[in-house]
């Protein structure tokens, strides 16, 4: 930040005076523009070791008021160096998580604002904002009216509300009577794929249903759950006594962004009247282009279904959106009102902080407000179809090339690949692969992640940052094959 004069006022006024922190503020937002204007010159990956940021910060709070100034220089010195630059353009580790300048003054003003939107009264515009913009969301991705929204911090915390919700459908009382010590309650099974996030089998041990309750159905060629295998499992459960209660299907996996087959699978969980939650955190803002509204088929027939905002939707971390169409039975679930919480309006409202574990909820709806308007329908899906277009790009290049391979299909952005050249023993193969991963790594001009496929070590590139261009793909495609060259001549 600029020098500017040490301000005087800590120990006169209880907050900063105004006049500071409108200076201050303009001082932040400048250099958020020339960082937003010079990412590609920092690396990608912090390169600090474990232990060296906390090594340059003093082990306890400052007694007397510390200048601004001195705060604002730290950030810098000390604090941005331990920083992954996730806005880069040319981070592929993880999704495409991508914020955007619309999506950051929202923060502020949600930060600024301060808002609490735990009940409807302690904000309105908060709470009917986020029923609004959701179902803006919910008509952008194709999800018939019946599903209604509420926005959570994360996907993970979605799917344990889904989850929750599907084991408070089974009507047995758990909520009021645990489930542990019961002989009347044999266990509940979950079902999700071996390539399902973490987070369902996470849900699975929050929730008390236990690991060895949550299946992990095998997939097929493409990474997609086996349907039969599926309604096999379900079968098998049954008759040993089990009560299956919950299908948690992926559009989008993380591995690989594979898709499960969702119409097929929806069809089991009918037959067999089990809840089915869709984890489209990561592919479902891809069907708010017309051209990949596919990806949803058969999601219409979920009980549940979450999109992050945060990872393909240019809202900044975080922003997760739960769509149901039983919100009644999330409310049954975690409503439990103090008689301090309650408002002479209940009955006419939504109060939010019933619809999920925790009380305070911050506004998050209007960062996605401000994004859905800013960049308008029509801007949304030209940058998600130009992410696409980028991995095709890339996809072909992998596939001219006799020194590299696609290792999965690639249905949205995200491409699992590997390099292997001819003579390699496939344990050499791996550990070229690992090689290639951490020299572009260290070089900071380009952020991979890898994955095990099949039990191969396999290369993740997944493209999906608003600050993204054309020419830094190909600059990646570059550094993957010098890479290579190099780590083919050390070995
Ligand atoms: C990223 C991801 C999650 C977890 O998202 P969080 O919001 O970080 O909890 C869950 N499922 C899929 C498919 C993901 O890609």
């Amino acid at each position: 930040m600029n020098e500017s004069q040490v301000a005087p006022w800590q120990d006169e006024t209880n907050d900063m005076p105004a006049e500071e922190f409108r200076r201050l503020g303009h001082e932040v937002v400048d250099w958020l523009a020339s960082y937003y204007e010079h990412l590609d010159e920092y690396p990608v990956l912090s390169r600090v070791t474990p232990g060296e940021i906390a090594a340059r910060l003093p082990p306890a709070a400052p007694v007397r008021p510390e200048p601004m100034n001195d705060v604002l220089r730290d950030f810098e010195t000390v604090v941005l160096p331990g920083i992954t630059h996730w806005n880069h353009p040319a981070f592929y580790a993880y999704f495409a998580i991508t914020g955007s300048g619309p999506g950051v003054l929202a923060e502020m003003l949600a930060s600024g604002l301060n808002v609490n939107a735990m009940l409807w009264r302690t904000s309105p515009a908060a709470t009917e904002l986020e029923t609004v913009t959701l179902d803006w969301l919910r008509q952008l991705v194709g999800l018939p009216s019946a599903f209604e929204g509420v926005i959570y911090d994360t996907a993970s915390i979605s799917t344990m509300v889904a989850v929750a919700a599907a084991r408070e459908a089974q009507g047995l009382d758990i909520r009021r009577r645990g489930m542990a010590g019961r002989t009347d309650l044999p266990p509940l099974t979950m079902y999700c794929s071996e390539q399902s996030h973490s987070s369902v089998e996470k849900a699975g041990i929050t929730l008390g249903i236990g690991q060895e309750n949550v299946r992990k159905i095998a997939t097929d060629n493409a990474f997609r759950m086996n349907a039969d295998l599926l309604a096999q499992a379900i079968a098998t459960d049954r008759a040993a006594g089990k009560i299956p209660f919950c299908i948690v299907a992926t559009v989008g996996t993380t591995a690989t962004t594979s898709i499960d087959p969702v119409p097929e699978i929806a069809e089991i969980a009918s037959r067999g009247d089990l809840w089915l939650h869709v984890d489209a955190a990561y592919g479902g803002a891809a069907a708010i282009a017309p051209e990949m509204r596919w990806v949803m088929d058969g999601v219409d027939r979920a009980d549940s279904v979450v999109i992050n905002p945060h990872k393909w939707l240019f809202t900044p971390v975080d922003c997760s959106a739960f769509f149901c169409r039983r919100l009644d039975l999330v409310q049954e679930a975690f409503t439990l009102v103090p008689a301090y919480l309650r408002t002479p309006e209940d009955e006419a409202v939504r109060n939010f902080m019933n619809y999920g574990p925790q009380l305070g909820r911050r506004f998050r709806a209007l960062k996605l407000w401000f994004v859905l308007r800013a960049f308008g329908q029509e801007g949304i899906q030209r940058r998600i179809l130009e992410h696409i277009r980028y991995a095709r790009m890339v996809e072909q290049w992998i596939r001219q090339s006799s020194d590299w391979e696609m290792v999965a299909p690639a249905p949205f952005s995200t491409l699992c690949f590997r390099a292997c050249p001819s003579g390699l023993s496939e344990a050499d193969v791996d550990s070229l692969n690992v090689a290639i991963e951490s020299a572009i790594n260290a070089g900071g001009q380009a952020f991979l992640a890898h994955t095990v496929l099949n039990g191969r070590v396999v290369l993740r590139m997944a493209i999906g940052n608003l600050h993204t261009e054309e020419r830094h793909v190909r600059q990646t495609w570059e550094l993957l094959q010098s890479a290579l060259e190099e780590s083919r001549a050390s070995s």
